[in-house]
């Protein structure tokens, strides 16, 4: 594909806070953006110059999109797979692969191709009655995690099992296909984010150690506490993942460190990802500006680490404090614009550099 020219539009499913970033970063290398999203008034919208609001299976609507843009991405990855086959039926060129964002939808699929790539995860097993559950829990053993096979999110859709009384009506309580997973005593939890460009280059961001309140992500640090072989062998299930996809774009792979240094994949995001928010100040290029390059093709940038890293997240009611965080010299401070603060909800995430 030749290099997209500045003035082109590019178009990105969905209106959250990831679009939003991404939209900047577009209008920064002179790009315009055309948002598509369900929401009317997204976080994305607001920065982008065109919108469409419209039913993500409204295939009339998809197709003007469609004509309006030199080339589709997402920014979610529950974007239905029928939505990328209208795209690609109305002749975008849509990166990252629709088959990229099919598999991660679901957890099921997602770990069985990871395993066939020969990259570690929990034990898993599909689960579609309370019988199949209790085969599983045989030979899974306990404690365990029931999640939905599908959209699951900031650990939603979870159920942790640790004692056989957990197990006792678990199903029905999900109330969806699912998959149960061994439970994994990790020492850490890390996230390796690389991007690919058309050209097949690939470029890595610095190993993020992540931690986790209520399933939802809420502190980014960077160097993560890990050596040089754990960096290695991260880097080496992205680059396995990205060559298996063909894939153009961000990526990102969470991982759980384990006592002997061990990887084991806990799950993949075909797109950027909120470890990554510190990437804005905090390497030369950003992975929302990384992810443009690479859907534009243009050459990649250099993903260097500035300064030691601590991002913190603002879910709910800490976005409250942005006048004290505005006030705060040492920390770098991003609002989405949402209109409504709810509990759980990402409203924004502040960083903090050491130099
Ligand atoms: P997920 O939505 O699957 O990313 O899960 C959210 C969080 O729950 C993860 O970041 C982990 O902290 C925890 N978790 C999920 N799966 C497992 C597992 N198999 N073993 C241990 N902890 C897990």
């Amino acid at each position: 594909m030749k290099p997209l020219a500045p003035g082109s539009t590019i178009g990105i499913l969905g209106g959250g806070q990831l679009g939003r970033m991404l939209a900047i970063a577009a209008a920064q290398l002179g790009f315009d953006v055309c948002i598509f999203t369900d929401e009317p008034d997204s976080p994305a919208s607001r920065v982008a110059a065109k919108t469409i609001v419209g039913n993500y299976l409204d295939t009339a609507a998809l197709a003007d999109f469609a004509r309006r843009v030199a080339v589709v991405t997402t920014e979610f990855e529950n974007v239905p797979a029928q939505t990328a086959e209208a795209l690609i039926a109305a002749g975008a060129r849509v990166a990252p692969c629709p088959n990229a964002l099919a598999i991660a939808q679901d957890r099921f699929d997602e770990k069985s191709f990871l395993q066939a790539l020969g990259i570690a995860t929990p034990p898993f097993a599909a689960i579609n009655s309370q019988a199949d559950l209790e085969t599983a829990v045989e030979r899974i053993g306990l404690p365990a995690i029931l999640k939905t096979r599908r959209l699951g999110y900031d650990g939603r859709g979870q159920i942790r099992l640790k004692s056989e009384a957990d197990v006792a009506g678990a199903y029905a309580k999900l109330g969806a296909p699912g998959i149960l997973e061994g439970f994994c005593a990790f020492e850490r939890e890390v996230s390796i984010i690389a991007a690919r460009g058309w050209d097949g280059a690939i470029v890595h961001y610095d190993l993020c150690e992540n931690e986790h309140e209520g399933g939802i992500l809420s502190r980014t640090t960077l160097p993560a506490k890990v050596n040089a072989a754990v960096q290695g062998a991260a880097l080496e299930a992205a680059e396995k993942v990205l060559h298996a996809f063909d894939y153009v774009g961000v990526l990102t792979i969470e991982l759980f460190v384990m006592a002997d240094g061990s990887l084991i994949a806990n799950e993949m995001a075909p797109r950027v990802h909120n470890s990554g928010h510190w990437t804005i100040e905090g390497a030369l290029t950003s992975q929302f500006e990384q992810h443009i390059r690479a859907v534009a093709a243009w050459p990649l940038g250099p993903a260097t680490r500035l300064a030691q890293i601590e991002m913190l997240n603002l879910i709910g009611e800490d976005a409250d404090a942005w006048l004290a965080l505005a006030a705060d010299p040492n920390a770098r401070l991003h609002l989405y614009g949402k209109r409504d603060t709810r509990a759980g909800r990402k409203m924004g995430h502040v960083t903090k550099l050491i130099v």
